[in-house]
């Protein structure tokens, strides 16, 4: 898609710097010198109503966009490619870019185009341009370009040889963070918390493998910096001007590396935003140990944030969330990819959620009333940075009267007395009648009920709110009244009915007239005040002296209105900046609340129970359930109930080996104990009966087989991998899951891998974990290992049939039913069959190293091979007879019924 091009003049709608082979216009020339500023940009050019690009810009952005590539005029001897978006909707394909990996400068017209032609033609006429912003993806602001209920965030990282240190910032909440890193794996654990959208890297670290080899996932979200953006002097001066003091301690005391980081990461906004900063809050530091430590295989092991397919849909996190704001959302979904670890700060969460749930009336009104309140954290970061339009004002609007109900309704005095954190919520919801009152009083005034989107559309101040623009407003619309007046007279002066006043682009107001009337007004006395403009086919166009005089007014009154408009959305923007930090807070209570009222909606609709989180090793879970298991059993027609589960992971016995058949429940009774400890640790209720959890520092957990292809890791390989990280990591704090460990390979070298692990974690970290495996020769450490216990899932063997009961019970399994399993997948008839003689011969060969042996030995196979060659014909029984003879396409409805109890009854 692309403008409308013409010559090489410039006029308001713009045209392409048209270049010849000899010559580069003066445009070309302006668009190759900010192209060179910004190399590793597409560079949006504006161009009256379109952005165009041009040259190799244009042949990528036309590929990604699948929009169509045209040229014009010649560069080097060569036709100049180009393509463009119109403004109006240029925001879809701007995210498009985006996605993509693109890179965006938006160069807009810094003065209006008549000022240009006034100075006269060629270079000394051309529009001055500039680039107003660079589009990344860690520094998105629009709604449309983001997902409402997902952070954005922009993190840069960086290394010394002493340590490595973390920055990342959302510009929609204007949070600043810095984490001091241990080189090596913890920052590929905080990088899998904060899933950046953009990370700053300086230059020196492609260069170093060991720390860009772990930024394997991260790798496409790169943006790579030049050294001495992450200087750390050049970066406490950035940031001490920023936070406007002559020094950060008192924000705290943050190592060099990490004022590196953060003084990139605040450079690269201003470098992005043109030197227009947001709101930041002040620059806090994330306290090694401060929370639950999860690996970035432990967080997709456990489907935390996303299912291992991808999704949100069938996580954790979306069976849990009850919020119904974006921020909310939001704020959710940091609390849970950061669990706390400090009892204290868990509490205090989790007696406002505690709160929220005894006082139900209050739950329910306080989330009626945030379904209505818009995303007040987005719509302050536009304002603040001056990229905030009148509906941005709206939000605001709209939003403090919300706060305010909000903080009557807290303070309400026949509540319970409220926890600190309900208090703080209401503090900061902000005084009523206070100045955050004022300015939403103000803005009500001020604004019609639905705004535009663009200020320069004008049309957004109530009439009666400012007496001058009435005035123009009037002026402006009485003067309409008076084209219509004019028309009119006109029509009975000439005597031509149809004659019209219409308006173009080109021609402004004009006289219209079909052309059989065209000579009468070119004729006689109506020749001296109609002026002739334009004959077209099916119309003959003129002026006269009082339609232009007219039109002038006109145009004058709009004008002046739309600038009278423009200085009070100006003054309104101005006064919302100025409240900018209580806006913020009040918009972050309202978060905080709809998380807090959230978790306590779920705790009543799913039956969690307040867990008791404390200073010890403990792990009793008391009927603890799967959430998300136990969720989609519930509504899937005809599933049986989910049943709950006993853990206890105390010192004298935290280690659980875990045996039983495949599908009996073994994965998922793994899992639900992390789950009950992350939920646990973010402050929420949890689902079980009743739970006593000693606070856990680090989680891992090691489940199922994936391969990485991509890395060159094969399934193995990344089960070892995992592992490695597991046993090299973990301290006695830590919360170990492994399920299957050393499936991936031969049966010695797996159960040979397994028994040391198992004796590892058991001997050297002494930490809880739970182990389930299918090597049943484990069970036979837990005569030598004192602290390991066996558990195993009961199961019931009914006519031949195992009923999977999920329970966990002390024990161990002697069996795995894999054939089992094997045949309710579908496994063909005479696979299953075969598999029961081979497992047969085997079992044959005696228990323990002897039978393993021969279960790698390929000629045992050729043998049995040999000895069941020509195999029974396999018996059928009479419903399967029965069954066969049917054919389902010629039966009625009734008859499909009778033949139904027929095979009941041969049954
Ligand atoms: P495998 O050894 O083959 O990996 P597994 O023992 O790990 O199997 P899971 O994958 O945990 O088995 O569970 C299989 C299915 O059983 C689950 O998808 C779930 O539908 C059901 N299930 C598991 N635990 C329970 C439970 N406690 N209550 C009800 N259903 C359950």
């Amino acid at each position: 898609m692309t403008c409308p091009l013409s010559d090489n003049t410039e006029k308001d709608s713009g045209s392409a710097p048209v270049v010849t082979a000899s010559e580069t216009t003066p445009m070309m020339a302006q668009f190759l010198e900010i192209k060179r500023a910004h190399p590793d940009c597409l560079l949006f050019y504006r161009m009256g109503d379109f952005y165009e690009m041009f040259l190799d810009d244009a042949v990528a952005a036309a590929r990604a966009l699948d929009i169509v590539l045209t040229k014009r005029g010649k560069h080097e001897g060569e036709d100049i490619p180009m393509c463009g978006v119109p403004v109006q909707n240029h925001q879809s394909y701007l995210l498009r870019l985006i996605r993509r990996g693109f890179r965006v400068a938006i160069c807009e017209q810094m003065e209006d185009p008549a000022e240009a032609r006034k100075r006269g033609s060629g270079a000394k006429g051309l529009v001055k341009r500039g680039v107003v912003r660079i589009v990344t993806p860690g520094t998105l602001t629009e709604d449309t370009l983001l997902d409402a209920r997902t952070h954005n965030y922009l993190a840069a990282l960086t290394e010394t040889a002493r340590d490595a240190g973390l920055a990342w910032l959302d510009l929609s909440t204007g949070e600043v963070m810095v984490q001091p890193l241990r080189p090596g794996l913890t920052v590929a654990a905080a990088l899998a918390r904060l899933d950046p959208r953009e990370l700053l890297i300086p230059e020196r670290l492609t260069k170093k493998s060991e720390l860009y080899d772990l930024l394997g996932d991260w790798k496409d979200r790169l943006t790579i910096q030049p050294d001495s953006r992450f200087d750390s002097d050049n970066g406490r001066r950035r940031l001490e001007a920023l936070y406007g003091v002559g020094t950060l301690d008192a924000f705290g005391s943050f190592t060099r590396t990490e004022i590196a980081a953060a003084g990139a990461l605040v450079g690269y906004v201003e470098l992005t935003q043109k030197g227009k900063v947001p709101r930041l809050e002040p620059l806090r530091r994330l306290v090694p140990g401060a929370v639950l430590e999860i690996d970035a295989a432990t967080r997709r092991n456990l489907e935390l944030a996303r299912t291992l397919s991808g999704e949100r849909q069938g996580s954790l996190l979306a069976t849990i969330d009850r919020t119904v704001t974006g921020a909310g959302a939001r704020n959710l979904a940091a609390w849970l990819a950061a669990p706390l670890t400090d009892i204290t700060a868990i509490a205090a969460r989790q007696d406002m959620v505690e709160f929220c749930l005894c006082e139900e009336a209050l739950r329910g009104e306080v989330r009626a009333l945030l379904v209505r309140v818009p995303d007040l954290e987005r719509a302050l970061s536009r304002i603040a940075l001056g990229r905030g339009g009148p509906r941005d004002l709206a939000a605001i609007r709209d939003g403090l009267p919300r706060a305010a109900e909000a903080r009557t309704r807290l303070g309400h005095p026949a509540l319970a007395p409220p926890p600190p954190g309900i208090t703080a919520i209401v503090r900061d919801l902000g005084d009523p009648g206070g100045p955050l009152t004022v300015l939403a009083d103000r803005l009500d005034r001020a604004l019609v009920p639905e705004p535009p989107l663009l200020a320069r559309d004008g049309g957004f101040i109530v009439r009666g709110y400012h007496d001058a623009l009435d005035e123009l407003i009037t002026l402006r619309d009485e003067s309409r009244r008076l084209i219509a007046g004019m028309q009119a007279r006109y029509v009975e002066a000439t005597g031509i009915a149809t004659l019209k006043i219409k308006h173009n682009n080109f021609l402004g107001y004009h006289i219209e007239v079909s052309p059989n009337h065209g000579d009468k007004l070119m004729s006689g006395k109506a020749r001296e005040i109609f002026i002739h403009r334009q004959t077209m086919a099916n119309a003959v166009r003129f002026s006269t002296a009082e339609l232009g005089e007219l039109e002038r007014k006109i145009a004058e009154a709009a004008d002046r209105a739309l600038a009278t408009e423009q200085s009070l959305f100006n003054d309104l923007i101005g006064e919302v900046q100025g409240r900018a930090a209580a806006i913020a807070e009040a918009a972050h209570a309202l978060a905080r609340l709809d998380v807090v009222a959230g978790l306590a909606e779920l705790a009543v609709e799913a039956r969690y129970c307040r867990p008791l989180v404390e200073d010890s090793l403990a792990f009793e879970i008391l009927g603890g359930r799967h959430p998300v298991v136990e969720a989609a059993l519930a509504v899937a027609p005809g599933s049986p109930s989910f049943v709950a589960n006993d853990s206890n992971l105390a010192p004298e016995q935290r280690l659980w080996l875990l045996t039983g058949p495949n599908m009996a429940g073994k994965s998922t009774f793994l899992r639900q104990n992390a789950l009950i400890a992350i939920l646990a640790q973010i402050g929420s209720f949890v689902p079980a009966d009743r739970v006593r959890l000693g606070v856990v520092d680090c989680l891992f957990s090691r489940v199922g087989a994936a391969d990485d292809l991509a890395r060159g890791r094969s399934t193995f390989m990344v089960e070892m991998v995992e592992t490695a990280i597991i046993l090299n990591q973990a301290g006695p704090r830590s919360l170990v899951i492994l399920d299957e460990i050393g499936r991936g390979t031969a049966t010695f070298d797996g159960l040979s891998i397994a028994w040391a692990c198992v004796e590892h974690l058991h001997d050297a970290i002494r930490c809880r974990a739970l182990f389930a495996t299918h090597y049943h020769e484990l069970t036979q450490l837990a005569a030598k290992l004192p602290a390991l216990t066996c558990r195993t899932m009961r199961i019931r063997e009914w006519h031949n049939e195992v009923v999977f009961l999920h329970e966990v019970a002390p024990g161990a399994a002697d069996r795995s039913y894999g054939l089992h399993v094997a045949r309710l997948a579908g496994l063909p008839g005479p696979v299953i069959r075969r598999a029961g003689e081979v497992l047969k011969i085997l079992e044959a060969g005696g228990p323990g190293a002897g039978v393993a042996r021969l279960v790698d030995d390929l000629p045992l196979f050729s043998a049995a091979a040999r000895r069941v060659e020509a195999p029974p014909p396999p018996q059928v029984s009479v419903v399967e007879q029965a069954l066969r003879a049917l054919n389902p396409d010629d039966f009625s409805p009734k008859q499909a019924l009778e033949a139904l109890y027929r095979l009941r009854a041969l049954l």
